[in-house]
């Protein structure tokens, strides 16, 4: 099946110079974005809401114009393989996630999913297989209404230089920045 303008084997050459390999996740989240996306009514500006970090935000990131970096993609991560594409101003949208009974039809996308067999012991020929065969139809479909509330990027208010280190940080953090506050992922130097 085709992910969107794309054929498959044009996805996976994309996928792979994107996330330097063709990920069986990112295939999969591909048809799942373009499910969702396929019931927005033609012409509507959209946001996303991809509820892991894994594989599926880049699936997002290669098929429509939401990006993490320009915020119309929010990453709420619940460890769910699930995508939600939703009207901007209204909220109104469809959330694509994966059907455990449907995959029941594609025994090797179940053992990949779930985590069955050990990486040594999947087919990882026949997985592709099963996912181009499959398309979306592995996929549940639902209208979902995003609650704005919940979403709302933080806003950074006032900048301040940091004390300590001398770098622009948003004031309201404290009185140094978060990275002093030992937030920051390096040893010392
Ligand atoms: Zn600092």
């Amino acid at each position: 099946m085709n992910i969107g303008p794309y054929t498959f084997a044009q996805f996976k050459e994309k996928a792979a110079e994107f996330h330097s390999y063709p990920a069986p996740g990112l295939l999969i989240g591909a048809y799942m974005v373009e499910a969702a996306k396929a019931r927005l009514p033609e012409g509507t500006l959209f946001e996303a809401v991809v509820e892991t970090k894994k594989c599926l935000p880049d699936a997002v990131q290669l098929l429509t114009p939401c990006s993490v970096g320009n915020q119309w993609m929010s990453i709420v991560d619940l460890g769910k393989y699930a995508v939600a594409l939703y009207d901007k101003y209204s909220g109104a949208g469809f959330r694509a996630s994966l059907d455990l009974e449907k995959l029941r039809s594609y025994p090797e996308i179940a053992a990949w999913f779930l985590k069955i067999k050990p990486k040594a012991e999947q087919d990882s020929d026949l997985l592709l297989q099963e996912i181009e065969r499959a398309g979306d139809g592995i996929c549940a479909i639902a209208p979902i209404q995003v609650e704005f509330e919940r979403l709302r990027h933080a806003r950074m208010g006032r900048i301040a230089a940091c004390p300590s280190c001398g770098e622009a940080y948003p004031a309201g953090d404290g009185a140094v920045c978060r990275g002093c506050q030992g937030e920051a992922p390096y040893l010392p130097a």
